[in-house]
């Protein structure tokens, strides 16, 4: 399975089997599961959504939006829970005007379900974690069966 480092986007290689594990990059040596959702930009949106084969779920969000400071804690501890079977990542929409743009993000906070680099599900407002825990579970069921 390929799984891109969040500190330094490295390409790695981890055997599905082995997830559980807590996995090293090969590169920079950095944990790769380390419980945190992985800042994105315009210049490595695509290539995080390409190059992870797992599901990446993504939240567009802005500093000045209430509800997205709300969401930040429960998206990250749901992240420390299910970082093994997806990414999580974050998208600031003031400084990745074009990823925010190419998606149509209109209400913010959005999340969206990516699987090999194609939106499969979106979720638009902020949720309370076992909320949360169930829109995924839903969305990743599709995501598998896409
Ligand atoms: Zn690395």
């Amino acid at each position: 399975m390929h799984y891109t480092c969040p500190s330094c986007g490295a390409i790695n290689r981890i055997p599905t089997d082995k997830q559980q594990l807590s996995g090293q990059c090969g590169k920079c040596k950095q944990a790769l599961f380390n419980g945190k959702p992985v800042d994105l930009s315009d210049s490595d949106f695509q290539r995080f959504i390409d190059k992870n084969d797992l599901p990446v779920l993504v939240d567009y969000w802005a500093e000045w939006c209430g509800p997205c400071k709300m969401m930040a804690p429960i998206f990250k501890e749901v992240c420390g829970e299910l970082q093994h079977q997806l990414r999580f990542a974050k998208v600031d929409t003031e400084r990745a005007q074009m990823t925010s743009q190419r998606y149509g993000i209109r209400s913010i906070p959005t999340l969206i379900l990516f699987h090999q680099g194609k939106e499969v599900d979106r979720l638009a407002g902020a949720l309370p974690a076992p909320q949360l825990k169930q829109w995924i579970a839903q969305a990743m069921n599709k995501a598998m069966t896409k």
